[in-house]
């Protein structure tokens, strides 16, 4: 700060002393001395003070020059009022003068309004709404004590507008300081102390000013001249300090709760003596401001709830959500060593049900054991879904044997099938149960190793288990897996095995099933079963199937090739059906081996259909285009039915080893197969039947018009040099003749 500023500081203090002490011994009319060059460079000090200061101002440039506009208007205004007083000339009202001061204020606010935005800027609304509201409640207040000279305003419209002026811009004024205090929580040892106790000087001064003229009782040169240079004086002292960012901090209850009390006091003494409407309108906006923001700040707070409940509750199902589980058993955990047990719920098949009747009955579904869950627990116990088909249960001060109790009954609750859309659905539950702190005492390790003893559970399908140490190797030995299927990718280690289908009426082998098998460098070699799950699980399906493909279609070409034109089925499973790059990655490889499309043949479960049937008629139709010839497998074991059947994009039905086998023991089983094969036909689907062991069901198969066999009485899966040999065979034998002589060489 230059000496030049300081020095403006000190004689900007030292003039309104001697000022003020010149108006103490003052006497009667005008001092030329004290009233004139004293009362001038009071008010004029604070101006160039102000002035000064703009330029090393930064960021708050806009308010300093603001408030230096407002100092020098002040200082005009009252240096033309001494002027013309000390002249002995009678000021007309309004007068040049007014005009100065009134400019006085709109500056000022202005100035104010800019310094508290800088310093709000991101500060909730509440923090504008509690300092309008003090502002408000303190205005009203204000009000009352200005009644005199709203009463007594002077002729003339335009006077009166002027004169009217003068107190509602005191009332803004304080209004402002009240509001800014507010802001600051009351804090007044902060750097707005200067330009609020500056003006509350001048309001005071003018408050007691218009009080005097309105009875008449004012006159130039006692100590309360003195008082509005101090009030610039202060101000001034805003603009010559540097300002430091204040934390803001939140009025929470005391505004609302003052200004209420303000609001109602006016309108108390309204009702027994007389007070200015402005008081009155004041009030009572005041009042209504306050019952509006306790209004929003109820919605505020009940959003708040909204969101914590919702944060915690799952959506579908209303139970609470693994959030609400993890806090939970923090506080369970963190309560004392008294055991509790955790147990970690799993569906079995929630999958296919999903898949096969659509996300709204997986859904139903899921509220629906929701229900009869919590129906086996005691209202202490937390039950919460964690996603997907996957619950957990927090069994507040459990041993073993009653966890493992309930985990029994838990199952025993999902014995009776939902029934939904019409249709009985069978769900069951794997659990895996594990004790803290026995198990561990954070939440995280408890339900990892949930996890594994549910999974345990579940492919032992022993339904619940508690985890056992060792239940770390079985998870550790499923992640080796899973890193090793990537390898068997990349490196290979997948082949194909191949089964023939026979036509029943030609007796010949039209087409050829390729079942893939697993090559394992250390297990040997792997039947589907064993690893398709965990393939499906960690999204290396469709890259299963474009390898299967690729093989297949390489050894159709071969055949091909030796003039055998044999069609080949690929299976391809629900995952792979979804993917609508696979037309194209199809025509794509069918061209490059030089394979006709009527040579291939894509096998698919009912529930691939079912599942997205939109996408999958999409996806079926473009391959069925090419040429690709379509089948479902499985067929019997979802929960299709011929009628939609008929609208699909489908040239085979292949009806399911669990209505063949049975067919010649059971007569119901042998009329369904014969109708179903019936209806097929009638539908213009040819009807493959699968798992055909022996002769006798051959026989019938071919009595009741089955079109193809496949099964290990024709032929097991071969290798296809193996397959090459039984087909050569095949070749060498006679055509039969009687239904007794089979049609083709025994499997090896
Ligand atoms: P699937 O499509 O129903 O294949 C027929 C399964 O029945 C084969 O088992 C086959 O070996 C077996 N099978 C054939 N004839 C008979 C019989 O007379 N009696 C009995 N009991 N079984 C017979 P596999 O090869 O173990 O395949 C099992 C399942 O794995 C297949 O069932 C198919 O759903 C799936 N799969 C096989 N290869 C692939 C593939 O490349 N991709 C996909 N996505 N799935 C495949
Ligand atoms: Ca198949
Ligand atoms: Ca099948």
């Amino acid at each position: 700060m230059s000496i030049g500023r300081r020095l403006v500081w000190i004689a900007t203090w030292v003039t309104l002393l001697a000022y003020a002490v010149g108006l103490l011994f003052h006497g009667k009319g005008f001092d030329p001395l004290i009233d004139g060059w004293l009362g001038i460079s009071a008010d004029a000090f604070p101006a160039v003070v102000a002035w000064l200061a703009v330029s090393g101002s930064g960021v708050r440039r806009r308010e300093v020059t603001c408030l230096a506009g407002a100092l020098t208007a002040f200082a005009v205004g009252d240096s033309f009022y001494i002027i013309a007083v000390g002249k002995g000339l009678a000021l007309p009202f309004p007068s040049p003068a007014d005009a100065a001061y009134l400019t006085f204020y709109p500056l000022i606010v202005a100035a104010i309004a800019l310094g508290v935005r800088r310093e709000l800027r991101g500060v909730s609304a509440f923090v504008w709404l509690d300092s309008a509201l003090g502002g408000l409640g303190g205005a009203a207040v204000l009000a009352v004590l200005l009644g005199p000279v709203f009463e007594d305003l002077p002729g003339g419209v335009f006077a009166e507008t002027v004169a009217f002026t003068y107190p509602m811009f005191d009332l803004l004024l304080f209004a402002t300081v009240v509001g800014v205090s507010a802001i600051h929580g009351w804090r007044l040892r902060t750097s707005w102390s200067w330009p609020l106790a500056g003006l509350a000087v001048i309001t005071t001064a003018d408050l007691i000013y218009t009080l005097r003229i309105a009875h008449d009782s004012y006159a130039m040169g006692t100590i309360l001249d003195a008082i509005w240079p101090l009030g610039l004086a202060l101000l001034a002292g805003w603009a010559h300090f540097p300002v430091a960012r204040e934390r803001v901090r939140r009025p929470v209850l005391a505004m609302p709760v003052l200004a209420t009390v303000a609001g109602v006091i006016v309108l108390a003494m309204a009702s027994r003596t007389h007070v200015t409407s402005i008081a009155v309108i004041l009030a009572i906006i005041t009042l209504a401001a306050v019952s509006g923001r306790t209004q929003l700040a109820f919605g505020q707070l009940r959003r708040l709830a909204d969101l914590r409940r919702q944060a915690t509750t799952d959506d579908l199902t209303g139970l609470p959500n693994r959030r609400a589980l993890y806090a939970a058993v923090s506080e369970q955990l963190n309560g004392g060593p008294r055991p509790h047990a955790l147990l970690l719920l799993d569906l079995d098949r929630f999958k296919e049900v999903n898949d096969s009747l659509g996300h709204h009955i997986g859904d139903q579904l899921l509220v629906q054991v929701a229900e009869r869950l919590r129906a086996e627990l005691r209202p202490q116990d937390v039950l919460a879904r964690l996603g997907g088909d996957e619950f957990a249960v927090l069994l507040v001060e459990a041993e073993q044997s009653h966890a493992v109790e309930i985990a029994a009954r838990l199952q025993g609750s999902l014995a009776d099938p939902v029934t939904l859309a019409g249709i009985a659905l069978h769900t069951g539950v794997s659990i895996g149960i594990v004790l803290a702190p026995d198990h561990g005492s954070d939440i995280s390790g408890l339900l990892r190793r949930a996890d594994m003893a549910m999974y345990k559970a579940k492919t032992t399908r022993s339904g619940h288990q508690v985890y056992a140490g060792t239940d770390d190797a079985g998870g550790a030995e499923r992640l080796r897996t899973i890193h090793e299927l990537r390898t068997a990718l990349t490196e290979g280690q997948f082949v194909l095995h191949y089964q023939p289908k026979l036509d029943l009426r030609t007796s010949d082998v039209r087409g050829i099933e390729a079942l893939v098998r697993w090559n394992h460098p250390r297990r040997g070699l792997l039947r589907p079963d064993s690893f398709l799950e965990l393939v499906e699980e960690c999204g290396l399906m469709p890259a299963l199937t474009r390898y299967v493909l690729d093989m297949a279609l390489r050894q159709a070409a071969v055949w091909q090739a030796q003039g055998r034109p044999l069609s080949i089925a690929v299976n391809v499973s629900a995952g792979s059906l979804l993917d609508s790059s696979l037309p194209a990655y199809v025509a794509g490889q069918l061209t490059a081996r030089g394979v006709a499309a009527a040579n291939l043949q894509l096998e698919i479960t009912e529930e691939t259909l079912m599942s997205d049937r939109n996408r999958a008629r999409v996806i079926l139709t473009a391959l069925r285009e090419l040429g690709v010839k379509i089948s479902i497998d499985d067929f019997g074991t979802g929960y299709s039915s011929l009628a939609y059947l008929r609208d699909l994009p489908i040239d085979e039905l292949k009806l399911d080893r669990s209505f063949v086998s049975p067919m010649n023991t059971d007569i119901r089983a042998n009329a369904l197969v014969g109708s179903t094969i019936g209806l097929a036909h009638s539908l213009g689907l040819r009807m493959v039947a699968e798992g055909v062991e022996d002769s006798a069901t051959y026989d019938e198969l071919r009595r009741l018009g089955c079109n193809e066999v496949q099964g290990y009485y024709i032929s097991r899966p071969l290798p296809a040099a193996e397959l090459d040999r039984w087909l050569g065979d095949r070749r060498a034998l006679p055509p039969p003749r009687s239904e007794a002589v089979a049609p083709f060489p025994a499997t090896p």
